[in-house]
Protein backbone atom coordinates (compact mmCIF):
# COMPACT_ATOMS: atom_id res chain seq x y z
CA UNK A 1 0.00 0.00 0.00
CA UNK A 2 1.34 3.55 -0.68
CA UNK A 3 1.48 5.84 2.05
CA UNK A 4 1.34 9.25 1.04
CA UNK A 5 2.51 12.71 2.79
CA UNK A 6 -0.52 13.71 4.70
CA UNK A 7 0.68 17.52 3.99
CA UNK A 8 1.04 19.21 0.37
CA UNK A 9 4.27 21.72 -0.12
CA UNK A 10 3.65 25.25 -0.05
CA UNK A 11 7.01 26.85 -0.18
CA UNK A 12 9.91 25.32 -1.37
CA UNK A 13 13.91 25.46 -0.90
CA UNK A 14 16.39 24.81 -3.87
CA UNK A 15 19.03 22.18 -3.64
CA UNK A 16 22.24 22.37 -6.18
CA UNK A 17 24.14 19.14 -6.36
CA UNK A 18 27.81 19.98 -5.59
CA UNK A 19 30.53 18.03 -8.60
CA UNK A 20 32.68 15.14 -7.52
CA UNK A 21 35.44 17.77 -7.23
CA UNK A 22 33.80 19.63 -5.15
CA UNK A 23 32.58 17.21 -3.14
CA UNK A 24 36.67 15.97 -3.05
CA UNK A 25 37.80 19.43 -1.59
CA UNK A 26 34.76 19.47 0.95
CA UNK A 27 35.87 16.45 2.90
CA UNK A 28 39.38 17.14 2.82
CA UNK A 29 38.47 20.41 4.01
CA UNK A 30 36.39 19.22 6.84
CA UNK A 31 38.93 16.25 8.02
CA UNK A 32 36.79 13.55 7.06
CA UNK A 33 34.08 14.47 9.76
CA UNK A 34 30.34 15.49 7.51
CA UNK A 35 29.84 17.86 11.14
CA UNK A 36 32.72 19.56 9.68
CA UNK A 37 30.87 20.02 6.42
CA UNK A 38 29.10 23.13 5.03
CA UNK A 39 25.73 22.65 4.38
CA UNK A 40 25.91 24.79 1.15
CA UNK A 41 28.15 21.69 0.07
CA UNK A 42 25.05 18.89 0.69
CA UNK A 43 22.78 17.84 -1.22
CA UNK A 44 20.89 15.15 0.96
CA UNK A 45 21.30 16.06 4.25
CA UNK A 46 20.67 12.92 6.89
CA UNK A 47 22.50 14.08 9.60
CA UNK A 48 20.29 14.47 11.91
CA UNK A 49 16.47 14.96 12.60
CA UNK A 50 17.41 17.98 14.93
CA UNK A 51 16.23 20.97 14.33
CA UNK A 52 15.49 20.38 10.93
CA UNK A 53 12.20 19.66 10.50
CA UNK A 54 9.65 21.21 8.13
CA UNK A 55 7.23 23.64 10.06
CA UNK A 56 3.30 23.62 8.92
CA UNK A 57 1.72 26.93 7.58
CA UNK A 58 0.08 26.86 10.85
CA UNK A 59 3.58 27.18 13.29
CA UNK A 60 4.54 29.73 11.18
CA UNK A 61 1.16 31.41 11.48
CA UNK A 62 1.78 31.44 15.14
CA UNK A 63 5.54 32.84 15.32
CA UNK A 64 3.72 36.16 14.31
CA UNK A 65 1.65 35.73 17.35
CA UNK A 66 4.57 35.49 20.10
CA UNK A 67 4.45 37.37 23.35
CA UNK A 68 8.35 38.82 23.27
CA UNK A 69 7.56 39.81 27.11
CA UNK A 70 10.69 39.79 29.03
CA UNK A 71 8.66 38.12 31.95
CA UNK A 72 5.28 36.08 32.46
CA UNK A 73 5.20 36.00 28.25
CA UNK A 74 1.43 34.90 26.73
CA UNK A 75 4.33 32.38 24.73
CA UNK A 76 5.17 30.16 28.23
CA UNK A 77 1.80 30.07 28.82
CA UNK A 78 0.46 28.54 25.73
CA UNK A 79 3.53 25.97 25.48
CA UNK A 80 2.67 25.51 29.27
CA UNK A 81 -0.96 24.56 27.91
CA UNK A 82 -0.12 22.41 25.43
CA UNK A 83 2.70 20.69 27.49
CA UNK A 84 -0.17 20.24 29.98
CA UNK A 85 -2.37 18.97 27.71
CA UNK A 86 -0.44 16.33 25.78
CA UNK A 87 1.75 14.87 28.07
CA UNK A 88 0.24 15.04 31.26
CA UNK A 89 2.93 17.36 32.89
CA UNK A 90 2.11 20.52 35.39
CA UNK A 91 4.90 22.63 35.05
CA UNK A 92 6.96 23.48 32.16
CA UNK A 93 10.56 24.99 32.00
CA UNK A 94 11.97 25.88 29.00
CA UNK A 95 15.08 25.54 27.96
CA UNK A 96 17.31 26.64 24.63
CA UNK A 97 17.72 22.88 23.61
CA UNK A 98 17.38 18.76 25.48
CA UNK A 99 20.80 19.52 26.76
CA UNK A 100 19.93 22.84 28.53
CA UNK A 101 16.75 20.59 30.38
CA UNK A 102 19.60 17.88 30.60
CA UNK A 103 21.74 20.34 32.71
CA UNK A 104 19.33 21.42 34.95
CA UNK A 105 17.60 17.97 35.76
CA UNK A 106 21.97 16.41 36.32
CA UNK A 107 22.86 19.24 38.60
CA UNK A 108 19.12 19.56 40.75
CA UNK A 109 19.12 15.76 41.15
CA UNK A 110 22.77 14.26 41.43
CA UNK A 111 25.10 14.28 44.15
CA UNK A 112 29.00 13.23 43.29
CA UNK A 113 29.36 9.95 43.09
CA UNK A 114 25.41 8.35 42.48
CA UNK A 115 24.64 6.35 39.99
CA UNK A 116 22.40 7.12 36.55
CA UNK A 117 20.39 3.93 35.31
CA UNK A 118 19.71 4.65 31.84
CA UNK A 119 18.69 2.61 29.16
CA UNK A 120 21.92 2.48 27.00
CA UNK A 121 24.05 6.47 27.20
CA UNK A 122 23.04 9.14 25.24
CA UNK A 123 26.35 11.70 24.57
CA UNK A 124 25.00 15.17 25.83
CA UNK A 125 22.80 13.73 28.52
CA UNK A 126 25.67 11.55 29.72
CA UNK A 127 27.87 14.38 29.40
CA UNK A 128 25.63 16.33 31.79
CA UNK A 129 25.58 13.52 34.47
CA UNK A 130 29.87 13.39 34.22
CA UNK A 131 29.74 16.92 34.79
CA UNK A 132 27.47 16.65 38.21
CA UNK A 133 29.56 14.00 39.14
CA UNK A 134 27.31 10.96 38.51
CA UNK A 135 27.93 8.01 37.12
CA UNK A 136 26.25 6.68 34.16
CA UNK A 137 25.72 2.98 34.43
CA UNK A 138 23.76 0.76 31.19
CA UNK A 139 21.09 -1.10 31.88
CA UNK A 140 19.33 -1.37 28.76
CA UNK A 141 18.72 -5.38 27.46
CA UNK A 142 21.49 -6.90 25.92
CA UNK A 143 19.70 -6.79 22.53
CA UNK A 144 19.85 -3.20 22.06
CA UNK A 145 23.54 -3.73 21.46
CA UNK A 146 23.49 -6.29 18.59
CA UNK A 147 22.24 -4.97 15.95
CA UNK A 148 21.19 -8.08 14.50
CA UNK A 149 19.31 -9.09 17.22
CA UNK A 150 15.53 -8.79 16.23
CA UNK A 151 13.12 -7.64 19.25
CA UNK A 152 10.18 -5.47 19.08
CA UNK A 153 11.42 -3.31 22.09
CA UNK A 154 15.13 -2.92 21.74
CA UNK A 155 15.13 -0.28 23.86
CA UNK A 156 13.55 -2.08 27.14
CA UNK A 157 15.44 -1.45 30.68
CA UNK A 158 16.89 -4.85 31.74
CA UNK A 159 14.96 -5.11 35.16
CA UNK A 160 16.90 -7.65 36.64
CA UNK A 161 20.27 -5.58 35.78
CA UNK A 162 18.62 -2.51 37.28
CA UNK A 163 17.49 -4.23 40.85
CA UNK A 164 20.98 -5.76 40.80
CA UNK A 165 22.14 -1.92 40.93
CA UNK A 166 20.35 -0.56 43.10
CA UNK A 167 20.78 -3.86 45.53
CA UNK A 168 24.31 -3.69 45.36
CA UNK A 169 24.86 0.07 45.33
CA UNK A 170 21.80 1.11 47.92
CA UNK A 171 18.89 3.00 46.22
CA UNK A 172 20.19 6.09 48.19
CA UNK A 173 23.53 5.99 46.08
CA UNK A 174 20.88 5.96 42.70
CA UNK A 175 20.31 9.73 41.72
CA UNK A 176 17.42 8.95 39.35
CA UNK A 177 16.46 6.12 37.14
CA UNK A 178 16.66 7.90 33.26
CA UNK A 179 14.66 6.04 30.20
CA UNK A 180 14.79 7.19 26.95
CA UNK A 181 11.84 6.73 24.24
CA UNK A 182 13.14 5.61 21.75
CA UNK A 183 16.87 4.96 22.31
CA UNK A 184 18.71 6.46 19.88
CA UNK A 185 22.25 4.82 20.04
CA UNK A 186 20.16 1.54 19.85
CA UNK A 187 18.98 2.68 16.45
CA UNK A 188 15.63 4.74 17.46
CA UNK A 189 14.31 1.68 19.27
CA UNK A 190 11.21 1.86 21.57
CA UNK A 191 10.36 0.64 25.11
CA UNK A 192 7.52 -1.08 25.28
CA UNK A 193 4.16 -0.03 28.06
CA UNK A 194 4.73 -3.11 29.83
CA UNK A 195 8.37 -2.43 30.31
CA UNK A 196 7.58 1.12 31.63
CA UNK A 197 5.25 0.13 33.80
CA UNK A 198 7.60 -2.54 35.55
CA UNK A 199 10.60 -0.21 35.75
CA UNK A 200 7.97 2.30 37.44
CA UNK A 201 7.44 -0.59 40.09
CA UNK A 202 10.67 -0.62 40.58
CA UNK A 203 11.31 2.59 41.15
CA UNK A 204 8.64 3.52 43.43
CA UNK A 205 9.35 0.27 45.63
CA UNK A 206 12.54 2.10 46.45
CA UNK A 207 11.76 5.58 46.26
CA UNK A 208 13.70 6.34 43.33
CA UNK A 209 13.11 9.11 40.77
CA UNK A 210 12.07 8.41 37.33
CA UNK A 211 12.69 10.29 34.60
CA UNK A 212 11.85 10.34 30.93
CA UNK A 213 14.29 11.75 27.47
CA UNK A 214 11.27 12.36 25.70
CA UNK A 215 13.16 13.10 22.96
CA UNK A 216 11.39 11.20 20.68
CA UNK A 217 8.30 9.49 22.72
CA UNK A 218 5.78 9.97 20.26
CA UNK A 219 7.61 7.64 17.31
CA UNK A 220 8.14 5.45 20.89
CA UNK A 221 4.26 5.58 21.11
CA UNK A 222 3.57 4.90 17.65
CA UNK A 223 5.43 1.57 18.10
CA UNK A 224 3.47 0.83 20.84
CA UNK A 225 0.69 1.35 18.71
CA UNK A 226 1.71 -0.62 16.04
CA UNK A 227 3.55 -3.77 18.15
CA UNK A 228 2.16 -4.16 21.44
CA UNK A 229 -1.02 -6.15 22.57
CA UNK A 230 -3.75 -3.86 23.50
CA UNK A 231 -3.28 -0.69 22.07
CA UNK A 232 -4.05 -1.32 18.01
CA UNK A 233 -7.15 0.99 18.66
CA UNK A 234 -5.99 3.34 20.89
CA UNK A 235 -4.58 6.86 19.49
CA UNK A 236 -1.09 8.19 19.50
CA UNK A 237 -1.89 10.52 22.04
CA UNK A 238 -3.47 8.28 24.37
CA UNK A 239 -1.21 6.03 24.16
CA UNK A 240 2.04 8.86 25.01
CA UNK A 241 -0.46 10.41 27.52
CA UNK A 242 -0.46 6.78 29.27
CA UNK A 243 3.56 6.67 28.77
CA UNK A 244 4.29 9.79 30.55
CA UNK A 245 2.24 9.10 33.09
CA UNK A 246 4.97 6.53 34.37
CA UNK A 247 7.14 9.22 34.93
CA UNK A 248 7.94 12.01 37.96
CA UNK A 249 8.95 13.88 34.65
CA UNK A 250 11.11 14.54 31.54
CA UNK A 251 13.55 16.26 29.48
CA UNK A 252 12.93 17.18 25.96
CA UNK A 253 14.55 18.50 22.88
CA UNK A 254 12.22 20.42 21.10
CA UNK A 255 13.95 19.82 17.83
CA UNK A 256 13.29 16.55 17.60
CA UNK A 257 9.52 15.15 18.28
CA UNK A 258 7.99 18.84 18.34
CA UNK A 259 8.82 19.77 14.84
CA UNK A 260 10.65 23.13 15.81
CA UNK A 261 14.53 24.28 14.74
CA UNK A 262 15.17 25.04 18.02
CA UNK A 263 13.95 24.64 22.05
CA UNK A 264 13.17 22.23 24.44
CA UNK A 265 12.17 21.88 28.35
CA UNK A 266 12.12 19.80 31.54
CA UNK A 267 8.38 19.46 32.74
CA UNK A 268 7.57 17.57 35.83
CA UNK A 269 4.77 17.50 38.80
CA UNK A 270 6.78 18.50 42.19
CA UNK A 271 6.78 21.83 43.01
CA UNK A 272 10.52 21.59 45.28
CA UNK A 273 11.74 19.96 41.84
CA UNK A 274 9.86 22.80 39.76
CA UNK A 275 11.25 25.31 42.56
CA UNK A 276 15.07 23.93 41.83
CA UNK A 277 15.00 23.89 38.52
CA UNK A 278 13.82 27.70 38.15
CA UNK A 279 16.21 28.58 40.34
CA UNK A 280 19.28 27.25 38.06
CA UNK A 281 17.66 28.24 35.10
CA UNK A 282 17.87 32.08 35.57
CA UNK A 283 21.04 31.10 35.62
CA UNK A 284 21.93 28.83 32.72
CA UNK A 285 19.09 29.66 30.60
CA UNK A 286 17.12 32.76 30.85
CA UNK A 287 13.93 33.27 33.01
CA UNK A 288 11.51 30.62 34.02
CA UNK A 289 9.12 31.90 31.34
CA UNK A 290 11.07 31.96 28.05
CA UNK A 291 14.93 29.85 29.59
CA UNK A 292 16.50 30.53 26.35
CA UNK A 293 13.67 30.55 23.55
CA UNK A 294 11.98 33.79 21.98
CA UNK A 295 8.21 34.12 23.09
CA UNK A 296 7.72 32.95 19.12
CA UNK A 297 9.68 29.66 19.34
CA UNK A 298 7.41 28.42 21.87
CA UNK A 299 4.84 29.60 20.14
CA UNK A 300 5.78 27.35 17.48
CA UNK A 301 6.45 24.78 19.75
CA UNK A 302 3.27 24.81 21.15
CA UNK A 303 1.83 24.39 18.03
CA UNK A 304 4.18 21.69 17.04
CA UNK A 305 3.41 19.63 20.14
CA UNK A 306 -0.14 19.30 19.26
CA UNK A 307 0.54 18.34 15.64
CA UNK A 308 3.48 15.70 16.60
CA UNK A 309 0.89 13.72 17.90
CA UNK A 310 -1.47 13.00 14.55
CA UNK A 311 -1.93 9.77 14.11
CA UNK A 312 -1.71 9.96 10.03
CA UNK A 313 1.83 12.48 10.39
CA UNK A 314 3.57 9.87 12.53
CA UNK A 315 2.17 6.96 10.60
CA UNK A 316 3.41 8.60 7.55
CA UNK A 317 7.34 9.99 9.57
CA UNK A 318 8.02 6.39 10.56
CA UNK A 319 7.18 4.83 7.22
CA UNK A 320 9.38 7.05 5.48
CA UNK A 321 12.04 5.91 7.39
CA UNK A 322 11.07 2.04 6.63
CA UNK A 323 11.15 2.84 3.15
CA UNK A 324 14.83 3.53 3.04
CA UNK A 325 15.79 0.97 5.42
CA UNK A 326 13.71 -1.55 3.55
CA UNK A 327 15.49 -0.29 0.16
CA UNK A 328 18.65 -1.08 1.53
CA UNK A 329 18.01 -4.47 3.62
CA UNK A 330 16.64 -5.61 0.51
CA UNK A 331 19.76 -4.84 -1.25
CA UNK A 332 21.65 -7.00 1.36
CA UNK A 333 23.51 -3.98 3.03
CA UNK A 334 24.41 -4.62 6.52
CA UNK A 335 21.77 -2.52 8.61
CA UNK A 336 20.28 -2.20 12.47
CA UNK A 337 17.01 -4.62 12.58
CA UNK A 338 14.52 -3.92 13.20
CA UNK A 339 14.25 -0.61 11.88
CA UNK A 340 13.99 2.08 14.02
CA UNK A 341 11.53 5.61 14.06
CA UNK A 342 13.97 8.37 13.50
CA UNK A 343 16.51 7.01 11.00
CA UNK A 344 18.24 4.01 9.82
CA UNK A 345 21.70 2.88 10.88
CA UNK A 346 24.14 0.96 8.62
CA UNK A 347 26.36 -1.56 10.49
CA UNK A 348 29.32 -0.34 9.62
CA UNK A 349 31.41 -3.62 11.60
CA UNK A 350 29.92 -5.83 8.98
CA UNK A 351 30.02 -3.12 6.08
CA UNK A 352 33.95 -2.58 6.72
CA UNK A 353 34.71 -6.07 8.18
CA UNK A 354 38.36 -5.53 6.83
CA UNK A 355 38.78 -2.76 9.16
CA UNK A 356 39.85 -2.21 12.55
CA UNK A 357 37.43 -0.54 15.23
CA UNK A 358 40.26 1.65 15.66
CA UNK A 359 40.28 2.72 11.81
CA UNK A 360 37.07 4.30 12.31
CA UNK A 361 35.34 2.09 10.16
CA UNK A 362 31.43 4.44 10.65
CA UNK A 363 33.33 7.39 10.18
CA UNK A 364 35.20 6.80 7.39
CA UNK A 365 31.85 5.45 5.65
CA UNK A 366 30.27 8.29 6.40
CA UNK A 367 32.98 10.13 4.15
CA UNK A 368 33.16 7.58 1.64
CA UNK A 369 29.00 8.31 1.30
CA UNK A 370 29.26 12.20 0.88
CA UNK A 371 31.88 11.75 -1.41
CA UNK A 372 29.75 9.35 -3.60
CA UNK A 373 26.76 11.74 -3.77
CA UNK A 374 26.57 14.62 -1.43
CA UNK A 375 24.81 12.72 0.79
CA UNK A 376 25.77 13.42 4.66
CA UNK A 377 25.07 11.05 7.42
CA UNK A 378 26.55 10.80 11.16
CA UNK A 379 29.27 7.88 12.43
CA UNK A 380 27.62 6.62 15.77
CA UNK A 381 30.90 4.38 16.97
CA UNK A 382 33.87 4.74 18.75
CA UNK A 383 34.14 8.19 17.59
CA UNK A 384 31.32 9.15 19.49
CA UNK A 385 31.61 6.94 22.53
CA UNK A 386 34.82 8.80 23.51
CA UNK A 387 37.06 8.09 25.96
CA UNK A 388 36.56 6.21 29.39
CA UNK A 389 37.08 9.31 32.17
CA UNK A 390 39.09 6.92 34.48
CA UNK A 391 41.29 4.95 31.84
CA UNK A 392 41.54 7.72 29.10
CA UNK A 393 41.31 4.71 27.16
CA UNK A 394 38.73 4.59 24.02
CA UNK A 395 35.76 3.25 24.72
CA UNK A 396 34.86 0.52 22.28
CA UNK A 397 30.92 -0.04 21.64
CA UNK A 398 29.96 -2.78 20.17
CA UNK A 399 27.87 -0.79 17.93
CA UNK A 400 29.47 1.06 15.29
CA UNK A 401 26.76 2.43 13.30
CA UNK A 402 26.31 5.05 10.39
CA UNK A 403 22.69 6.76 10.77
CA UNK A 404 20.91 7.84 8.22
CA UNK A 405 18.60 10.78 9.73
CA UNK A 406 15.66 11.45 8.18
CA UNK A 407 14.15 15.35 9.01
CA UNK A 408 10.58 15.38 9.50
CA UNK A 409 8.24 16.57 6.47
CA UNK A 410 11.56 17.42 4.32
CA UNK A 411 12.77 14.96 2.07
CA UNK A 412 10.27 13.08 -0.52
CA UNK A 413 10.54 9.29 -1.15
CA UNK A 414 12.55 9.96 -3.95
CA UNK A 415 15.47 11.40 -2.05
CA UNK A 416 15.18 8.63 0.00
CA UNK A 417 16.01 6.14 -3.14
CA UNK A 418 19.01 8.52 -4.23
CA UNK A 419 20.47 7.78 -0.70
CA UNK A 420 19.80 3.84 -0.90
CA UNK A 421 21.42 4.32 -4.63
CA UNK A 422 24.51 5.45 -3.32
CA UNK A 423 24.50 3.04 -0.29
CA UNK A 424 24.47 0.27 -2.34
CA UNK A 425 26.87 1.34 -5.17
CA UNK A 426 29.36 1.89 -2.22
CA UNK A 427 28.25 -1.58 -0.89
CA UNK A 428 29.77 -3.35 -4.11
CA UNK A 429 32.52 -1.50 -4.20
CA UNK A 430 32.89 -1.68 0.08
CA UNK A 431 36.68 -3.42 0.10
CA UNK A 432 38.26 -0.14 -1.55
CA UNK A 433 37.10 2.01 1.28
CA UNK A 434 39.64 2.26 3.53
CA UNK A 435 40.39 3.33 7.19
CA UNK A 436 41.14 6.91 8.67
CA UNK A 437 43.30 7.99 11.64
CA UNK A 438 42.13 10.88 13.98
CA UNK A 439 44.99 14.35 13.87
CA UNK A 440 42.67 16.40 15.80
CA UNK A 441 40.96 15.13 19.01
CA UNK A 442 38.97 17.72 21.20
CA UNK A 443 38.69 16.72 24.82
CA UNK A 444 34.68 16.43 25.13
CA UNK A 445 32.36 15.01 22.70
CA UNK A 446 35.15 14.92 20.50
CA UNK A 447 32.53 13.53 17.49
CA UNK A 448 31.19 17.04 16.80
CA UNK A 449 34.68 18.35 15.56
CA UNK A 450 37.23 16.04 15.37
CA UNK A 451 39.59 15.92 12.49
CA UNK A 452 40.83 12.68 10.42
CA UNK A 453 42.96 11.79 7.27
CA UNK A 454 42.99 8.52 5.19
CA UNK A 455 44.97 5.78 7.24
CA UNK A 456 47.44 4.76 3.99
CA UNK A 457 48.41 8.34 4.01
CA UNK A 458 51.96 9.42 6.04
CA UNK A 459 51.37 11.09 9.50
CA UNK A 460 51.60 15.22 8.53
C1 LIG B 1 19.11 15.25 20.70
C2 LIG B 1 18.98 14.47 21.93
C3 LIG B 1 19.19 15.05 23.19
C4 LIG B 1 19.71 16.47 23.36
O1 LIG B 1 18.88 17.42 22.79
P1 LIG B 1 19.47 18.76 22.10
O2 LIG B 1 18.24 19.51 21.74
O3 LIG B 1 20.27 18.32 20.91
O4 LIG B 1 20.30 19.46 23.09
C5 LIG B 1 18.99 14.26 24.30
N1 LIG B 1 18.60 12.98 24.19
C6 LIG B 1 18.39 12.39 23.00
C7 LIG B 1 17.97 10.95 22.94
C8 LIG B 1 18.59 13.10 21.83
O5 LIG B 1 18.42 12.50 20.65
Amino acid sequence: MTVAEPYRIKSVEPLPVPTRAEREAAIGRAGHNTFLLRSDEIYIDLLTDSGTSAMSDRQWAAMMCGDEAYSGSRSFYRLQEAVGEVYGFRHVVPAHQGRGAEHILSQIAIKPGQYVPGNMYFTTTRAHQELAGGIFADVVIDEAHDARARHPFKGNVDVAKLAALIEREGAQNIAYVNVAVTVNMAGGQPVSMANLREVRELCTRHGILLWCDATRCVENAYFIQQREEGYADRTVASILREMMACFDGCTMSGKKDALVNIGGFLAMNDETLLQRASELVVLFEGMPSYGGMAGRDMEAMAQGVREMVDDAYIAHRVHQVHHLGERLRRAGVPIVEPIGGHAVFIDAARFLPHLDQEQFPAQALAAALYLDSGVRSMERGIVSAGRDPKTSKNRRPRLELVRLTVPRRVYTDSHLDVVADSVQRLHERRHSIGGLRMTYEPPTLRFFTARFEPAGQAPA
